[in-house]
C-alpha cells in the first residue's frame, strides 16, 4: 500500500536559467520532471474516490488511474490510461492550459496546492513505449479536414483509425495551426509536432500544404472530388487590430505576423527571408498567451520589453508558467494602461507610444472588470517595436466563399452534432468558438469526428 502524502510541497518544474534561454533562443525552457520528482508529486494525490480532476478535463483522461499506473511504476499502463481519451500527451503536457481544467478541480487544491497533473502527464508522455506501427485500414469513404491545428490532428486521427480516408488541407506551408505557427519552440519544441504528424501519416492520414479550402477549390469541389464528410477547423487567425492611429507605421505588428514569422519563417535567423523590424525597446500590448510569447521572442531578440495591459495582474489570461517565464526572462509588466495613439518619424518608423491610465470597473461581457480610462492620465514612451496581442477572430476565407454557411460575427454556426447549415460540413474548435484552448480544439475535434462516423455509416457510434 503506497503511503500518500498531500501535504508535500507541489514539485516544481525544473526550467532552464534566465540567461542561457536568452542565449540559445530555441532551446525548450520547461524541462520535465525527474523520476524522483514524478514520484514525489504523484503522491500527493488523494487518489480520490470521485475524481473532480477527470471530470473536469475536457477529454475526461483518466487522472487518477494513471497517477496510481505511474506510483506501480508501470508507466506503460499510464502511457495507455492517458492515451485512450488524449492521443497528444506530448502536445499536451507542455501547453494545455492545465490551472483552468483538471488542477482547477484538482480536490487537493481546495486547501493546499493542486497535483501538477500537466507535469505529470508530460513526465508519462516522454515515457512513451515503443508502439508497433498503427494499422493502416484507410479504403473507407474519403473524408477532408480543413486546417491541421489540433481540432483537426484529431478529429484525422479518430477516423483513420475507424477506417476513413482522411485528407487535412492546410493553407500554410507547414502543419500543427498554432501549434507551429504561434507558440514558439522554447515552449513546444517542432519535433513533437513533427512526430504526431509523422504517426498520423503512418496511420495513413494524407497531409495537403499550401492548399486554401475557399480559394484553391471550394467546398462544393471537394464532394465532387468524392469527399463524403468536411471539417472546418480553420481557427481564428485573424488578428484585431487596436484601431488606433499610427497602427500602420513600421515596426507595429499584430501578434500573429510577429508570430508567424519568427516562428515558422524562423526570422530568429540572420539571414531570415521574412525578418521582422527590431530595435532597443519592444512594447506588446495584450495579456493573453499570445502577449507572453511575443514578448518572451522579443526579449530573445534582444529588446527590452514590456507588457502593456488595460487590466491588472489577476485578469492576465496567459497560462501562469508563462507569466512567470517571461518575468523571469526581464519582460515588464505595465498594468492598467492602454495605448491611444502611436508616434513615428519622417520615414513612417514607429518611435513613440501615446497611452492612458484605466482603472477597473464592474465586469464586462468577459466577467472580467472592465477598463475604465482615466482622464487626463496621458503620457508617452519611447518604443522601436509593436506588437499588438488583443486577441484573433475566426479566418474568414472559407466563409466568404461558401454564403451558404451560417455565421454569427464571423464564427461559424454548428448544431449539437457539430454540423453547420451546409449538410456533412461539420466544424469546430476556434472557428466556431473564437480564440479558446488548444484542449477545447481537440474536444470539438473528437465530437466531430463521432458525428461524421455517425453521419456516414448510418446512425453507428464510434
Ligand atoms: P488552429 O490551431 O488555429 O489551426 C487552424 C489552421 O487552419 C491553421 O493552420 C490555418 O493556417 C489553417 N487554415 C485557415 N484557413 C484555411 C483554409 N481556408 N484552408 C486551409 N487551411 C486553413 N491554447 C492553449 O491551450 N495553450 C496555449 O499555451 C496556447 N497558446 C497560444 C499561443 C498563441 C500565440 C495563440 C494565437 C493561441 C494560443 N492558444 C493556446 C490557443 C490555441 O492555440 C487555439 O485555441 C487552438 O490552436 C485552436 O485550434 P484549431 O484547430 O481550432 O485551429
Ligand atoms: Fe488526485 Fe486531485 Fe484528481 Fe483527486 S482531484 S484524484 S487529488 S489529481
Amino acid at each position: 500500500m503506497v503511503r500518500r502524502t498531500p501535504k508535500a510541497p507541489r514539485q516544481e518544474l525544473p526550467r532552464l536559467e534566465p540567461a542561457q534561454r536568452l542565449e540559445v533562443g530555441c532551446r525548450e525552457v520547461a524541462l520535465g520532471f525527474a523520476e524522483g520528482q514524478a514520484r514525489a508529486e504523484a503522491l500527493r494525490c488523494l487518489d480520490c474516490k470521485d475524481p473532480a480532476c477527470v471530470d473536469a478535463c475536457p477529454l475526461h483522461i483518466d487522472i487518477r488511474s494513471f497517477i496510481r499506473s505511474l506510483l506501480d511504476g508501470d508507466y506503460g499502463a499510464a502511457f495507455r490510461t492517458i492515451t485512450e481519451t488524449n492521443p497528444f500527451p506530448d502536445i499536451c503536457g507542455r501547453v494545455c492550459q492545465h490551472e483552468l481544467y483538471c488542477e482547477k478541480a484538482c480536490l487537493l487544491g481546495k486547501k493546499l496546492e493542486p497535483v501538477a497533473i500537466g507535469s505529470l502527464e508530460r513526465f508519462v508522455a516522454e515515457r512513451r513505449p515503443v508502439e508497433s506501427p498503427a494499422a493502416r485500414r484507410n479504403g473507407g469513404p474519403k473524408v477532408a479536414m480543413v486546417g491541421s491545428g489540433p481540432a483537426s490532428l484529431i478529429a484525422a486521427r479518430d477516423l483513420a483509425g475507424l477506417g476513413y480516408h482522411v485528407t487535412v488541407f492546410e493553407a500554410l506551408h507547414d502543419f500543427g495551426g498554432v501549434l507551429r505557427y504561434g507558440i514558439p519552440p522554447f515552449r513546444l519544441p517542432r519535433e513533437v509536432i513533427d512526430e504526431e504528424v509523422r504517426r498520423l501519416r503512418g496511420s495513413g492520414v494524407e497531409f495537403v500544404s499550401d492548399f486554401i479550402v475557399g480559394r484553391t477549390c471550394s467546398l462544393d469541389d471537394l464532394f465532387e472530388e468524392g469527399y463524403a464528410a468536411v471539417f472546418v477547423a480553420t481557427g481564428a487567425g485573424l488578428p484585431y487590430l487596436m484601431n488606433i492611429p499610427g497602427e500602420m507605421l513600421i515596426g507595429v505588428y499584430t501578434a500573429n505576423e510577429f508570430l508567424t514569422r519568427v516562428n515558422l519563417m524562423e526570422a530568429w535567423r540572420p539571414q531570415a527571408a521574412t525578418p521582422v523590424h527590431l530595435g532597443q525597446r519592444a512594447v506588446i500590448v495584450g495579456g493573453g498567451n499570445a502577449a507572453m510569447d511575443a514578448a518572451r521572442w522579443a526579449r530573445r531578440l534582444g529588446c527590452e520589453t514590456t507588457i502593456l495591459f488595460r487590466r491588472g495582474r489577476t485578469e492576465l489570461r496567459a497560462r501562469l508558467e508563462e507569466i512567470d517565464h517571461a518575468e523571469e526572462e526581464g519582460a515588464r509588466f505595465e498594468f492598467l494602461a492602454a495605448p491611444v495613439r502611436l508616434l513615428g518619424n519622417d520615414q513612417g518608423v514607429v518611435t513613440g507610444m501615446e497611452c492612458l491610465r484605466m482603472r477597473l470597473g464592474e465586469p464586462d461581457e468577459s466577467g472580467r472588470p472592465s477598463p475604465v480610462p482615466i482622464e487626463g492620465s496621458e503620457y508617452r514612451i519611447p518604443v522601436d517595436v509593436v506588437v499588438a496581442a488583443i486577441g484573433q477572430a475566426p479566418n474568414p476565407t472559407l466563409q466568404r466563399a461558401t454564403p451558404s454557411i451560417l455565421t454569427r460575427k464571423g464564427k461559424i454556426v454548428v448544431d449539437e452534432n457539430g454540423e453547420t447549415s451546409v449538410p456533412h460540413v461539420f466544424a469546430g474548435g476556434d472557428v466556431v468558438r473564437g480564440g479558446s484552448t488548444v484542449i477545447l480544439a481537440m474536444r470539438d475535434g473528437r465530437a466531430a469526428a463521432q458525428a461524421i462516423h455517425r453521419a456516414l455509416s448510418g446512425g453507428e457510434s464510434a
